[in-house]
């Protein structure tokens, strides 16, 4: 494990990017109440001093909300809305819904809603090109799986919906991004920034971030935080050991960069 954390700590450019929730910071009741634990924040302000290294958060949450948990600056590198949004250096892309996928989410929407209402402190959240169906807070579990086939059928029945099955939320978005593409974006963007190809470490804990695992490279490195399936090269048992993990990365590549 060392040795591919040492690896990718000597490349010439290196992003970091990381999921949030599950990753960097614990899973919480309240989403707005996340925060980075303190040795992963301490680790990445660490990286995101250093020359040729970036730091991007890749997350489900809209933006404003991932924006706010992280406490970003202006600088910072984030993909929200699972690869639908992004913000770099400040600049927000435009989501530029169009008027029938207004449309779709006002339809689906008056479905959900009464759905959501019915299920004792099961709650939507509204996102900007869809909904989340959370469920983390239901006390009578046996609830969820009607929940779900009914959110279910009135996605399909307004149609053109793409679903992510993640922890405790069903998501239903208009747009068909995922966090593959989030990190796709962000190694282009970088690399007329970097001298040569950007090598990339991906960290999460969720089925969604099997998609940015997906699109990495021979020279990247994944990391997997928790139990579960994954196609990521390595794995860290939670968000303590991955905050000790992104410590001893700080530690190899500021070595690396006063060897230089
Ligand atoms: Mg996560």
């Amino acid at each position: 494990m060392a040795s591919e954390l040492e690896r990718v700590a000597q490349a010439p450019d290196l992003l970091v990017a990381l999921d949030f929730d599950g990753t960097v910071s614990p899973l919480v009741d309240d989403p707005a109440e996340s925060r980075l634990v303190p040795a992963a924040a301490a680790a990445i302000a660490r990286l995101r001093a250093l020359p040729r290294t970036w730091v991007a958060f890749v997350s489900g949450r809209p933006l404003a909300s991932l924006a706010r948990v992280t406490g970003a600056d202006d600088d910072a590198l984030l993909i929200g809305s699972h690869g639908v949004e992004v913000r770099i250096g400040g600049a927000i892309a435009d989501l530029g819904l169009s008027a029938e996928e207004r449309g779709r989410l006002v339809a689906l929407e008056s479905k959900l809603a009464p759905i959501v209402a019915g299920v004792p402190e099961a709650y939507l959240e509204h996102k900007p090109v869809g909904f989340g169906v959370h469920t983390r807070r239901v006390r009578d579990k046996s609830l969820v799986p009607g929940l779900h086939a009914a959110a279910r059928t009135a996605a399909a029945d307004v149609g053109g919906f793409t679903e992510r099955d993640g922890k405790d939320i069903l998501e239903f978005s208009v747009r068909d991004v995922t966090k593959g593409d989030g990190v796709r974006a962000l190694r282009e963007l970088l690399g007329d920034e970097a001298q040569g190809d950007v090598t990339v470490v991906y960290a999460g804990d969720d089925v969604t971030d099997e998609d940015a695992f997906a699109v990495l490279g021979p020279g990247d490195l994944g990391v997997k935080v928790g139990p579960g399936e994954t196609r990521a090269a390595e794995r860290v048992a939670d968000v303590p050991a991955f905050a000790e993990w992104l410590t001893r990365l700080a530690d190899a590549r500021e070595a690396s960069v006063s060897a230089d």
